[in-house]
């Protein structure tokens, strides 16, 4: 006899295409959204059970038992899973690992939702303990004592780290033998710390205004698009929404492009909203995003700040998603489950019958065009508040200027104005080390990559050559192989410019802000700081710079080569461009001083660039989807972008010839290849690809049964392939 839905649905974390069936334990139907121990294979495995139901497709047989339940109510909500489940089915990715993507990782472990971890606190020794003789014998006990003592809840091993620096565990070990110390269990530190807001919000603009009502009257779902240029205030339109449905009991989510970089944007939310933020990002520790996690799901946190993945937390009492920034490629993740943040926001939004923003001054050609066939409404900041101008664009014809180590007389002697007057000044180059190429002036050899198609790039400070793509290191060659005269750096990378800025500045300080100066943990958060307390005057940064950041002291931006991204063979390589270059724009003038921004470039004439400085974003985005409408481009059309790679040369190309001649596609779908990829090589691994275009729903179609076929191919084991939906990079 059969229980009615006695057969569980599982998700395990296994790189295949669907659900697990198993029995459920005989004390009855477990939930959807509840973590189950399962046998799996020789051994066990922990899942989520997505749905149940009264009959398997596997032979009764073959039906294992669930072992073990693990939770008592479901860790995920049906709204949750739902958009799980579609968001497997759209990616073409395994179940498991997509389920997988919404668990911290304690909780895929088994580990319990109210984990507890240890912690240390003085005992009631205290008074007895003769601090002058322990700070003589063993300081670095005393200074442990003294914190604990500090501090009054149990201390955690993560604070200890932080106060104490690595090592402190024998200490402290010894302070607990001396009974000075305990060790307690406490549940899992809550991120949330209780303080207090300590900012009002300000009174609003009219736009801002306007914006707020518009997203504040609408009822159920809508999404909409949040178009404010640069510095008009897009973040105080979400911090006013947010005060006010949290004050009504509502949660907010709000996903940022990369927290690491804007620890100012997570600052201001909790002096404005107070301490009931939960901060997800990848920075934090297994534990530390459990605590985050648990606090989004039961609602002690009333906004929950995350970057791409916490599009998939829990939320007890979902009133409004943010997407801020929504431009950004960021949201795209690009390896395994390659979903993108933005999409599934508004997914999600609609499953929860609630609202969602998307805000940028640089909306994606995506959102515009969802704008335009009202699927989204559209709200713009025009302005500044206050009688803040917008900076003035000027290209520089670097053809017809006196140029030294790149640097236009122009620009510099802008830069010398600015600076005069005791501004700040922002140099913009996507390009770090010291020059991107190591080069023979007389026969015209290259130091390339021995693994990549690439060149090195020259970081002088530790005189190495090194690939950026595959991280490889070397000596620069002291002669040329192919002639033996002596190769020289070529081109410009920010540690050069650092390196002319000082020669031509000597009396400024400079910052310069990318991966290699900020490698060390909290170097960036000290840079910020000293930029904002105006002791740097001259900043120079790679695009780590252009995100989000306020410096209200620049006044003058240049943009040292803006035909970095002019040819790209990407035909989203224009978009980027011109966000970046409004983007970087974007950081001058902010405070009440005019800005300028000074782009140099070979192309002066080029249509992009004109179109840009003189008549902004929108007409450059108007002309660039006519383009693509006539082109046959997303947004007008969907892509799908097949990749292979291996370590021998020929296998890639063969199994994409073999899929393609798989392929059965329907009228509207095109596939296109395959070809090598535009980096043919790269860390010894050959690679190519195959592109699909199609209309999304004949493409999707397509998609799932094609992929299946692929599984079997002969090659399909020998090589590293994946199918990428709506990639945002192509080429
Ligand atoms: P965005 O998110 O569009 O870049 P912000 O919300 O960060 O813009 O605002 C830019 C600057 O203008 C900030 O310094 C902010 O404090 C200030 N600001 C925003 N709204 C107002 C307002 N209504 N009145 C005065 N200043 C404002
Ligand atoms: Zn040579
Ligand atoms: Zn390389």
């Amino acid at each position: 006899m059969t229980r009615p839905n006695h057969i569980v649905r599982v998700a395990l974390k296994t790189p295949v295409d669907h659900l697990f069936d198993y029995t459920a334990p005989a004390s009855g139907p477990t939930a959807a959204g509840t973590r189950v121990r399962v046998p799996f294979g020789r051994g066990n495995s922990i899942g989520v059970v997505v749905e149940t139901d009264a009959h398997s497709s596997v032979a009764p047989e073959k039906l294992r038992p669930v072992t073990a339940v693990l939770d008592e109510k479901p860790l995920l909500d049906e709204t949750l899973i739902s958009l799980l489940r579609w968001a497997a089915d759209y990616y073409q990715h395994p179940p498991g690992e997509v389920f997988a993507a919404a668990l911290p990782a304690l909780l895929r472990q088994g580990r319990a939702l109210d984990e507890t971890t240890d912690a240390w606190r003085c005992s009631e020794a205290g008074p007895d303990i003769d601090h002058d003789a322990l700070q003589r014998r063993a300081p670095r006990q005393a200074a442990a004592l003294t914190l604990l003592g500090a501090i009054d809840r149990p201390v955690t091993a993560a604070t200890l780290d932080a106060e104490l620096g690595r090592g402190w565990r024998p200490i402290v070990r010894n302070l607990e033998k001396k009974g000075w110390v305990r060790r307690v269990e406490v549940p899992i530190a809550n991120t949330l710390a209780a303080i207090p807001a300590s900012e009002t919000g300000r009174k609003l603009t009219r736009h801002q205004q306007t914006a707020v009502n518009e997203i504040r009257a609408a009822n159920g779902f809508a999404a909409f698009l949040l178009y404010g240029v640069t510095g008009s205030g897009k973040t105080e339109v979400y911090l006013q929404l947010i005060d006010e449905l949290v004050g009504a009991g509502g949660q907010a989510l709000v996903l940022v492009p990369e927290i690491g970089l804007t620890p100012q944007l997570v600052e201001r939310f909790r002096r404005r909203l107070g301490g009931t933020i939960a901060v997800m990002h990848s920075g934090l520790n297994e534990s530390e995003r459990l605590a985050a996690w648990r606090a989004a799901a039961d609602g002690s946190a009333d906004v929950v700040v995350g970057t791409r993945s916490a599009v998939f937390v829990p939320l007890a009492r979902p009133k409004l998603i943010v997407v801020d920034e929504e431009h950004d490629t960021s949201y795209k993740q690009q390896e395994g489950f390659r979903y993108s943040a933005r999409d599934l926001a508004v997914l999600r939004a609609q499953r929860h019958g609630i609202r969602v923003v998307l805000g940028s001054a640089t909306p994606s050609l995506e959102s515009l065009h969802n704008v335009s066939q009202d699927r989204y409404r559209q709200l713009e900041l025009p302005a500044r508040p206050g009688a803040v101008a917008m900076p003035k664009m000027r290209l520089i014809d670097m053809r017809r200027e006196p140029v030294d180590a790149g640097f236009s007389a122009s620009l510099v002697a802008a830069m010398r104005e600015h600076l005069a007057a005791g501004d700040q000044v922002l140099l913009f180059l996507n390009r770090r080390g010291f020059a991107p190429a190591w080069f023979c002036p007389e026969c015209g050899w290259i130091s390339d990559c021995r693994r990549c198609d690439a060149r090195m790039t020259l970081h002088r400070a530790i005189n190495r050559l090194r690939c950026h793509h595959c991280g490889s290191e070397r000596a620069p060659e002291k002669t040329c192989p192919e002639c033996d005269s002596e190769p020289q750096p070529v081109g410009l990378g920010t540690q050069r410019v650092e390196e002319t800025m000082a020669r031509l500045f000597p009396e400024h300080a400079i910052a310069r802000i990318d991966r290699d100066s900020t490698r060390r943990r909290g170097t960036l958060e000290q840079m910020l700081g000293e930029i904002h307390a105006g002791q740097r005057q001259i900043l120079i940064g790679t695009q780590m710079l252009t995100k989000g950041h306020h410096f209200p002291g620049v006044t003058l931006v240049g943009i040292v080569d803006a035909d970095q991204g002019l040819f790209g063979t990407d035909p989203r390589s224009n978009e980027r461009l011109a966000q970046l270059v409004i983007q970087v724009a974007g950081r001058a003038g902010r405070a009440e001083k005019p800005g300028e921004v000074l782009v140099q470039t070979q192309y002066p004439e080029h249509p992009l660039l004109n179109m840009l400085a003189t008549e902004g974003y929108t007409c450059f985005a108007a002309a660039a989807l006519a383009e693509r409408e006539a082109t046959g481009w997303p947004p007008y059309a969907a892509l799908a972008l097949l990749r292979a790679d291996a370590s021998d040369e020929q296998l890639p190309l063969r199994f994409l010839a073999a899929a393609r001649e798989l392929a059965n596609p329907p009228a509207g779908v095109r596939l296109l290849g395959p070809a090598a990829a535009p980096m043919p090589r790269r860390a010894g691994r050959y690679r190519s690809q195959l592109l699909i275009q199609g209309a999304r729903k004949p493409l999707h179609i397509f998609l799932q049964g094609w992929k299946t076929k692929l599984t079997g191919l002969p090659d399909a084991r020998r090589i590293r392939w994946s199918l990428d939906i709506d990639p945002v990079e192509l080429f």
